[in-house]
Order: structure tokens, then C-alpha cells, then sequence
């Protein structure tokens, strides 16, 4: 047998090539290529199999196995060595193939007389689509020429994009493409929407895979790789003080495009005949192949590295922008590994929902995700695989599952849902303008939180009172440098414009912990969430948060002003922002600014060494507002961002009911305006209750305020309170229970 020289090979693709063109029927055509192998490779056997399900492989076509045996003949994944080669994506090269691991004797294929097999998955960037295989009686092994040969045509086999319908009688494949398929991920924003799939990073499509000249090829490559490496260096030399993993991500970059067995192996593969764009494909390939292989999470990401730098490397020679071209259909749900915070407001409010493969409930992302009421499921497993611009997809944001491609009954089902979920809305309208008064009759206020000029239209929308959290750090996370004075003035006073009337609390720069600035230097803390953040950096570094202060005042331009700070752990650090905040506004007055008609200045409650301040604390602040995420973490000790104890203690656990109940009575003791502005707030349960400890004025998520507003006007607070007392009397954890309970009886 001939030794597959380079010239051979790119003959043989040429050959294929012309296969591939010829317009006869697909089964012809199949035959004809594994005709072309064996003839090329000089071997008396050339089969493909492909998968005809998730687990099930079938023989499509051959040439030296009995012609019988093609769609009757199938194998597990995993079985024999056709199905190693396919569990393992890789090789199996056997001089004698009964005496090798994992051999099954299949006869009705009539291969006991042949002896060697090599055998190399078909696979088109990480998905698995079957596996190539050629045979010969002579016992010997193929050389490393052979098997590189062979995974070239396999690469140019796995191009051929009506491969699927080649399995059993025409029945539709590509199996992993037109299946519905359920993809389990967590929620980082809840609600449910129904779209159809819009890829933020639409998949480089190749057209070309075979190549006529090496050499131009090789030139096309090392100008691509060339101005990659360029790109490179200008992300890092960028990169300032990006922060220690980021750099590290740039580093790994740095490295990949100047590694050389990259280069080498892509420079051999083009001489074997395929197109720049194909060996670089091919790469990409076997890299997703090892990824989903390694267990080591470093590994994982250093694969995942020469993934993106492939795709980045692919755009350049196809010219393939970011966006292909693909249309954004009218109800897109978007797909993509990550996004970043600017990214998706860019998106805006046209998105129904977005599905990350990657991302974290405390990411940036999230964070816009959250202020634009998008639903969002993150860590969506394989969905930049799965999904195809254009898919029909619903995404249940309430159970983190993702329904691609649904089939009939998930459909049915999931409208259901949204209907109900239409109908709560609607009843929520009709209350929009309605006071939030109890049964008992105490009015309760209630706010909307809010951080972007993008939530303000929700201010009406939602029949929320006032703003009773704005969150400024939004603006500083979406941009890489630090904002301008006049910028942030210019944002706040359209904020107030926005807002008439009503009342805005804007709460000073709250950063650190899972809030990290892209432009300023990260620390490297042992448990950030109780390290140098909020009110603890505004004051140690204090030029920021004058300059805040300065652009709240010129925004405020003479209207009342409401500011607050956040994570103030006691009565000396809100003296002391309160007073830095004061010597601004002297120095407005000086230059001749005017000065907010009412100024009212207050504290958020997220430490419980607060509630336990002296009365003057209490005398001091104009208001309090109780940030409930940041409370019942540090009341519990338990990680708000921590999936393993998240939610493991109960809001409505007595103790802590106990003691809102106390901060209630502090407040009232003082006569200071009280509030709670933390998520809790927005869960009617939660609200019922709180309402029922005192509390008279509660900040949630716009979408939130319908839900709460029933559920307050349907109840009687006395009855709660007395429910409440019942469960602390009688020893209970929890007041859930039997809260519940009563509800049904109501
Ligand atoms: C809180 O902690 O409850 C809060 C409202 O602030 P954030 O969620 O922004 O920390
Ligand atoms: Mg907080």
C-alpha cells in the first residue's frame, strides 16, 4: 500500500470535491465518495457512518462491506470501534482489529477478513456527526501521513451540510440540529418569553473547504494569523489595568497565535489540500472535541481560548463580521457564550430573552438583563451547539429550563403558562392607578428600583410612586473608563426630568464585592462581599464620590434632591459621608450653583450592626432604606451569590421577621422615614409580611409592583400580623407555612 503522500491527498480532495459538486442523489453520491477514498487510499474498505440519534450510529454508505448491511447495520456509541472512535472523537488506527480493544464482530457486514482499520470522527466544530472508517486485509498499521489524510477528508465530509439526510430512508437528520432538545440551565432573570433564536456571534459559515493552490492558501493563512497577532497585542497593550484574569485570557490569546504547532499543523493540513479556512476549522474542531474531554477546569479554558481566537481567525478570511448578515427576527432570543453589559444594551429592550452558555448571577450582564426586565438563563450547556439563528425557543426563566425547538405538547403547555401569566397582567393593569391599600386599611407606597435612563418609561408603566432605589453603579460598570462630571450630571437630570414629580432616591456609587469597575485596579480579597466596598471605598478614596455629589447637585439644579449611601456599617461612616456630601454642597453654593430647594440625606440598612446604632444615627438620617439583599446575607452569613446557600434560609424565617420588626421600631421611635429597596420586596409574600411588620413604604423591580399591589389589597394586615405572631409563639421557623396557608382560607 502507498504511503499518502501530500500530493495525493490533495488530489483525492480534489477528486471529492467534484463528488460533492455532482448533482446526482444523495445515497449516489455517498457511494461514490467512500468509492473515491478506498480507490485513493488503496484500501479495500471505505464506510462513513453517521449518528442516526444521540447514541445511535448507522452505516450510510460503503464500499468493500456487504452492500446489504448499509442502514440495517448500527451501533451504540462506545460500541465496537467504529463507536470508540465516535465516544473518544478520536482515531483508532489497528494493524489487527479482532485482537484490538473494543472489537465487535458485526457479520452481516462481512469485514472478519479484514484486518486493519483506521477509523476518525467526522465532526464539524465539536459536534459529532459520525465516523470515517477504511479497512484493508493486509495487517498493518496506517501511517501518521494516513491519519492525517483521513481526518482531512473527514473535516471536508463534515462540511457537507445535507449529510443528516442520509440516514435510513431519507428520515431527516441532522440529528442534533432538528430534534427538540431541553437544555437545563440557572435563572438569572425570571419570566418566561417565546422567540426564535438570534445568535449574538453568528457561526463563521466556510464555503470553500478544498483548496486548488497550497501556496496561495498559505499565504491567505499566515496574513490572517499575522494580523490576528497584531490584534492581539493591541487588545493587551489596551488592556491597562484590566483586571488579572482578563490579562490572563490575553496572555493565553498571545501565546496561542504564536504557537507554532498551530501553525504547523494548519500549514499541513492546507497542503493536504484543504482551504485556510478549513484547516483552521479543523483545528477549532478537534480543540471543542478535547474541551468537552477535559475535566480540568484550567485546561477547559485554555482550550476555550483557541476556540475563540480560531473564530476570530476565521472572520478575518471570510470577511465575516460579528453579525453574518442573519436577520433578527421579530421576537429574538439571544444566544451567546457571554455578552457584556454594553453589548446587550445595545440590544435594548427588543430582546425577549437571552440564553448564556456561560455568565453568572452577579455578572454585569445580569445586572442590564435585570434593570430591562429581560428573562435570562445562564449557564445553558452546549446552546451555541445546539441553537441555529432562526429556531423556535421558549424559555421557562421560573425552572432554568430552555425548550429548543419545542415539540407540540411543550408548546401547548408553555402558552398555557404565558396566557395565565397574560391574564395576571392584565388584572395588574387594572389596578395600575389604584392605590396599594389594605383590606385593614393602611396604604402602603410603592417604588420602583431602577439604574438605567432605560427603566425610567417604567416609572408610568408600572404605577410605581417614586424611585426608591437608583443604582449609579450601572453607569460606571457599562463603561471602561470612568465617567465625566458633566456626563453623569447631564444622566441624573434627565432621570429627574423623567420622573416629574415623584420622588427619586439616587444612591451613591455602591462597587466592590461582585461589583468590580472595569477601569480601577481589582483587590485581590480573601471574601470580597464583606471587604472594601460601597461607602468603605467612597470614603478611603473620597474624590469620586465628591464628584458625584457635585454632579447630583448641578442635575438637581435647584429641585429637591434625595441621596443615600450604601453598606453603612455605623453611625461614624454615615457622619462622615454625610458631611463630605455637605462641604459639596457649600462649594456649589460658593461657585454660584443652585442649590436643591429640599435636600434630604439617608442611609441604607445592610448590616445588622446598624439597626444597632445609637438613637443619634437615627436622629441624623433623614431616611433608611433597607437593603434587603445585602442584610439577609450578612443576618444568615450565607453568600448572596453562592448557589449552594442562596436560599437555604428562608426570608420569612421568624428571627428575621423579628427583626425588621425591630428596625421598624427604631425608626418609628425617631420619626424616620423608613423603606425596604432589596428583591424580597418584590415577592408578595415577602411584602405582605413586611407590610404587616410596619414597614409602609417598599422598592421593587417595576414588574413586581402589579403582584405585590394585589396581594396587598386583598389582605388584611392585622390578620397577617396575628398569623405572624401565631408561628413566632409557637416555636415555627418558618412563617411560610401557615401564611400560606391562611391565604387559600382567604
Ligand atoms: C440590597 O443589598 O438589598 C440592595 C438593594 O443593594 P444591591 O442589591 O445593589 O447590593
Ligand atoms: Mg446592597
Amino acid at each position: 500500500m502507498a504511503e499518502q503522500t501530500e500530493s495525493e491527498s490533495r488530489k483525492l480532495l480534489g477528486r471529492l470535491r467534484e463528488a460533492l459538486a455532482d448533482d446526482s442523489a444523495g445515497q449516489a453520491r455517498l457511494d461514490r465518495i467512500t468509492h473515491l477514498i478506498a480507490d485513493s487510499m488503496q484500501t479495500e474498505v471505505c464506510s462513513i457512518y453517521l449518528f442516526r440519534d444521540e447514541d445511535t450510529l448507522e452505516l450510510c454508505a460503503t464500499e468493500g462491506l456487504n452492500p446489504e448491511a448499509v442502514h440495517q447495520t448500527r451501533l451504540k456509541i462506545g460500541e465496537g470501534l467504529v463507536g470508540r472512535v465516535a465516544k473518544f472523537t478520536r482515531p483508532i488506527n489497528a494493524a489487527n482489529a479482532p485482537q484490538t480493544k473494543g472489537f465487535r464482530f458485526m457479520p452481516e457486514t462481512g469485514e472478519e477478513i479484514f484486518s486493519s482499520f483506521l477509523g476518525v470522527p467526522v465532526q464539524r466544530l465539536g459536534e459529532r456527526l459520525g465516523v470515517l472508517v477504511v479497512q484493508s486485509k493486509e495487517e498493518r498499521e496506517f501511517s501518521n501521513d494516513e491519519v492525517y489524510a483521513l481526518e482531512v477528508v473527514a473535516m471536508v465530509l463534515a462540511e457537507m451540510t445535507e449529510l443528516g439526510a442520509f440516514v435510513g430512508e431519507g428520515a431527516a437528520l441532522s440529528p442534533l440540529h432538528k430534534q427538540p432538545t431541553m437544555i437545563r440551565g440557572d435563572i438569572a432573570q425570571e419570566g418566561v418569553a417565546e422567540g426564535h433564536i438570534y445568535l449574538h456571534e453568528a457561526r463563521v459559515i466556510v464555503t470553500n473547504p478544498i483548496a486548488d493552490d497550497p501556496d496561495v492558501e498559505i499565504k491567505r493563512l499566515n496574513e490572517a494569523v499575522e494580523m490576528l497577532r497584531v490584534s492581539v497585542d493591541e487588545l493587551l497593550e489596551n488592556a491597562g489595568t484590566a483586571d488579572k484574569e482578563q490579562l490572563q485570557v490575553l496572555e493565553a490569546y498571545r501565546m496561542f497565535a504564536n504557537s507554532k504547532g498551530w501553525m504547523r499543523r494548519m500549514t499541513e493540513d492546507i497542503a493536504r489540500g484543504l482551504s485556510a479556512e478549513a484547516a483552521v476549522e479543523k483545528e477549532q474542531s478537534t480543540a471543542r472535541a478535547r474541551m468537552a474531554q477535559v475535566p480540568d477546569a484550567y485546561l477547559r479554558d485554555r482550550l476555550h481560548d483557541l476556540d475563540d481566537l480560531s473564530n476570530r481567525l476565521l472572520r478575518i478570511l471570510t470577511g465575516q463580521g460579528q453579525h453574518t448578515g442573519a436577520e433578527m427576527p421579530a421576537d429574538p432570543i439571544l444566544v451567546a457564550r457571554n455578552i457584556g453589559p454594553g453589548e446587550l444594551l445595545e440590544y435594548g429592550r427588543s430582546l425577549k430573552g437571552i440564553i448564556l452558555e456561560e455568565g453568572s448571577v452577579g455578572s454585569h450582564a445580569t445586572i442590564v438583563a435585570r434593570a430591562l426586565a429581560i428573562p435570562l438563563i445562564i449557564h445553558a450547556t452546549r446552546i451555541t451547539n445546539e441553537a441555529l439563528n432562526g429556531d423556535h425557543v421558549m424559555i421557562d426563566g421560573e425552572q432554568g429550563i430552555v425548550h429548543l425547538r419545542p415539540d407540540e405538547t411543550v408548546v401547548g403547555a408553555f402558552r398555557d403558562k404565558m396566557a395565565m401569566q397574560a391574564d395576571a397582567q392584565e388584572r395588574y393593569s387594572s389596578i395600575r392607578d389604584k392605590p396599594a391599600e389594605t383590606l385593614s386599611g393602611e396604604f402602603i407606597q410603592l417604588d420602583m428600583n431602577a439604574g438605567l435612563m432605560a427603566d425610567l418609561p417604567s416609572l408610568d408603566n408600572s404605577g410605581a410612586e417614586g424611585v426608591g432605589l437608583f443604582r449609579t453603579e450601572l453607569q460606571f460598570l457599562i463603561h471602561n473608563k470612568m465617567p465625566k462630571r458633566a456626563e453623569l450630571a447631564s444622566l441624573y437630570s434627565r432621570v429627574l426630568d423623567a420622573a416629574h414629580t415623584k420622588p427619586v432616591i439616587f444612591r451613591t456609587l455602591d462597587i466592590g464585592s461582585d461589583k468590580v469597575l472595569p477601569f480601577m485596579k481589582p483587590q485581590d480579597e480573601p471574601n470580597p462581599a464583606l471587604g472594601w466596598r460601597a461607602i468603605r471605598v467612597g470614603l478611603d478614596k473620597p474624590g469620586v464620590l465628591r464628584m458625584q455629589a457635585q454632579a447630583l447637585l448641578r442635575a438637581a439644579n435647584g429641585r429637591p434632591l434625595m441621596v443615600m449611601f450604601p453598606m453603612v456599617a455605623q453611625f461614624e461612616e454615615f457622619k462622615a459621608a454625610r458631611d463630605l456630601f455637605l462641604r459639596e454642597v457649600e462649594r456649589e453654593g460658593r461657585l454660584g450653583h443652585s442649590l436643591p430647594g429640599i435636600l434630604e440625606i439617608g442611609a441604607m440598612l445592610e448590616t445588622p450592626s446598624l439597626a444597632f446604632a445609637p438613637k443619634q444615627f437615627f436622629d441624623l438620617a433623614d431616611f433608611i432604606s433597607i437593603g434587603g439583599n445585602d442584610l439577609k446575607q450578612f443576618f444568615f452569613a450565607a453568600d448572596r451569590e453562592n448557589e449552594l446557600v442562596r436560599k437555604r434560609y428562608d426570608t420569612l424565617n421568624v428571627s428575621f421577621l423579628s427583626f425588621i420588626e425591630q428596625i421598624v421600631e427604631r425608626c418609628a421611635t425617631s420619626n424616620t422615614k423608613l423603606s425596604f429597596c432589596g428583591e424580597d420586596a418584590g415577592r408578595p409574600l415577602e411584602a405582605l409580611c413586611f407590610a404587616a411588620m410596619g414597614l409602609r413604604t417598599l422598592s421593587m423591580r417595576p414588574a413586581s409592583i402589579g403582584p405585590v399591589k394585589h396581594m396587598l389589597r386583598r389582605s388584611n394586615l392585622a390578620d397577617v400580623r396575628q398569623v405572624i405572631d401565631d408561628a413566632r409563639n409557637n416555636g415555627v421557623q418558618s412563617v411560610r407555612p401557615s401564611l400560606m396557608e391562611y391565604l387559600k382560607s382567604t
